[in-house]
């Protein structure tokens, strides 16, 4: 197969023109053209009045050899790459122990899922519940005001994607191409066919349900177990007399251990009882820099004007997003992230008396609203003061403070403290709604949300907001809504591994996901479930960690 890059074709091409367009680039008359697949369509709507499509295209030729050597200069010419999966190992016959993973998020799904292709039985732990009665206590909150820390958004099966937008892209590097073999293991479980080749695929949260309890029964068919309301207490750990440590296994709340040599942490970014243990045991690890801020709520209609101009509302385009970058005068950049069109704002916090802001959409984007997280970044400088033993869990003694402090402001019963865009440029209270309403459930409070973010934080996003207006018309606008606090953008530390993706300094422990610093995002974490279980699989059958 041949791979041809960079294809554009008018937003309303007729339904010949990208054979028509294959036959034009590679000089082919009437024969030759065997077939052709669509790998990616993309958009370019730089040019508002004239929004093209972008296609990457696999072309199967009569004359593959002669048709490379004619363009071996074109760098939109190329041979297709071998996207397909190869498993690193199987399972011995005679598997003396399990291994464990800790976590249902995408990460430990995936690193679930390939152990048990893979033929090695995996024993997978979650603190939370079967995704059906999780979907339940989640919404307990939202209608209720009833928090469960152990079933919320943040815990329980399907991790803290599965009340999302359910985007499914990511900028990491992937030369193994083990993103598709996530979008393929997702289709298989129910997901539209469509992620396969869209720039953007999203699924929505509905979806996600269904898919999380379709990729259990798999794993559960290949000899996999899966536990729930099993959360991990503690780690067995043997200190050898050089001092090296070698992990044994695990104890649950319950006091059961399970003895494991090889386990998987894939806890995810809010499991900080988790965290304080492993350091309390010793497991190496550090601050990283993560984000805090609000969610900022605007008509999806705005969005889809300032991007997409006449063609708004075009079935191939969908409802618009956006992406924005400030760098702000007092050296802070501010920015979006996890921009969720025609969505939800939703309650995300799992600690009682805490409120927290995420954003999560159905498969078709309808609803009024366009939400998204804007953030300042911080630095482990920023928040060391808030824990003066020099822990590196200072940053979740930071976000607890702004999820507490949030959860005042909104006045003690789950409401969010919220605030009017214009309000908040001016330093004024908001006392009412304009035109836009917020859908943050249980509800929000209008407040001031200066005392809610440390100083440097208000002022940047004071900044940023009205310089975001200029590269999309309305944003600014006074009635948009800002709710708060944002603080789970990613996780407080980094859970450091080596080449064989072990802790440096706990043989057997595979941190992995977004909890260990190593992702951000459903497709990234469940990349690096993949390539965390094929690090299990080369250490259990003694091969090189190196593939
Ligand atoms: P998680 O998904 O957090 O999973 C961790 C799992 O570990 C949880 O199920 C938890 O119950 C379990 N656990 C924790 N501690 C223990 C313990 N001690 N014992 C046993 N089990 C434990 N990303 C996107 O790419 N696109 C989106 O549209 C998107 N929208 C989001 C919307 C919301 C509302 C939220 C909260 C997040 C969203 N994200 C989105 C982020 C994405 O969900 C995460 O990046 C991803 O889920 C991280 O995967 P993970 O497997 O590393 O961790």
């Amino acid at each position: 197969m041949i791979r041809l890059t960079d294809i554009k074709l008018p937003l309303d091409h007729a339904e010949g023109a990208i054979e028509a367009a294959i036959r034009a680039k590679l000089g082919l008359g009437k024969g030759g053209l065997l077939g052709f697949t669509v790998f990616r369509r993309g958009h370019d709507a730089r040019k508002r009045g004239n929004i093209l499509l972008i296609y990457t295209l696999d072309v199967k030729v009569a004359d593959e050899a002669g048709l490379l050597k004619r363009y071996a200069d074109d760098k939109h010419v190329q041979p297709s790459p071998d996207t397909s999966y190869k498993f690193v190992a199987q399972a011995p016959a005679d598997l003396a122990q399990r291994p464990i993973v800790i976590g249902l998020g995408p990460c430990g799904l995936f690193a679930g899922l390939l152990l048990a292709q893979m033929g090695y039985r995996p024993i997978i732990l979650d603190r939370g519940k079967a995704v059906r009665e999780r979907t339940v206590d989640t919404w307990g909150l939202w209608r209720k005001r009833k928090l469960e820390p152990e079933s919320n958004v943040q815990f329980g099966e399907g991790g803290a994607g599965t009340f999302s937008d359910g985007k499914l892209y990511s900028q990491i590097s992937d030369p193994l191409h083990h993103g598709r073999k996530v979008l393929t293991e997702f289709v298989k479980a129910g997901a539209p066919e469509e992620i396969m080749y869209v720039s953007k695929p999203h699924i929505g949260t509905f979806r996600l349900v269904t898919m999380v309890e379709s990729m259990r029964e798999t794993i559960e068919a290949l000899g996999g177990e899966i536990r729930f309301t099993q959360r991990v207490d503690d780690v067995l750990v043997d200190t050898a007399e050089d001092g090296s440590r070698q992990l044994r296994g695990v104890t649950l709340a319950s006091g059961e251990q399970l003895l494991s040599d090889h386990v998987v942490l894939a806890v995810g970014h809010s499991a900080r009882d988790t965290f304080f243990m492993l350091h309390d045991r010793g497991v190496y690890m550090e601050a990283k820099p993560f984000s805090i801020g609000f969610r900022v709520e605007h008509p999806q209609s705005i969005i889809d004007q300032a991007r997409f101009g006449p063609q708004a509302g075009h079935a191939l385009l969908g409802a618009a997003d956006y992406k924005l970058v400030h760098h702000c005068k007092n050296g802070r950049s501010v920015y979006s992230f996890c921009m969720c069109p025609g969505g939800t704002v939703v309650a995300a916090a799992s600690e009682p008396e805490r409120v927290v802001t995420n954003g999560m959409s159905q498969y078709s984007r309808n609803e009024r609203n366009a939400n998204a997280a804007i953030v300042v970044g911080i630095e482990p400088e920023d928040f060391a003061a808030f824990d003066d033993s020099g822990s590196p869990l200072a940053g979740i003694a930071l976000q607890r403070d702004l999820e507490s402090r949030a959860y005042e402001l909104g006045g003690r019963d789950y409401s969010a403290p919220a605030q009017l865009v214009g309000d908040f440029v001016k330093g004024t209270p908001s006392t009412d709604f304009g035109s836009v309403q917020p859908s943050y459930k249980p509800g929000v409070r209008l407040t001031d949300l200066a005392s809610v973010l440390p100083g440097y934080a208000i002022d940047a996003i004071r900044e940023a907001l009205p310089a975001f207006d200029r590269q999309i018309k309305g944003f600014g606008m006074h009635d948009a809504i800002l709710t708060g606090v944002e603080t789970r953008t990613s996780s407080p530390v980094r859970i450091r591994r080596n080449e064989a993706y072990q802790s440096l300094n706990t043989r057997g422990l595979f941190p992995a996901g977004e909890g260990a610093g190593y992702a951000g995002g459903i497709l990234s974490a469940a990349v690096d479930g993949i390539r965390v279980a094929e690090a299990v699989a080369r250490s259990i059958n003694g091969i090189s960690p190196i593939g």
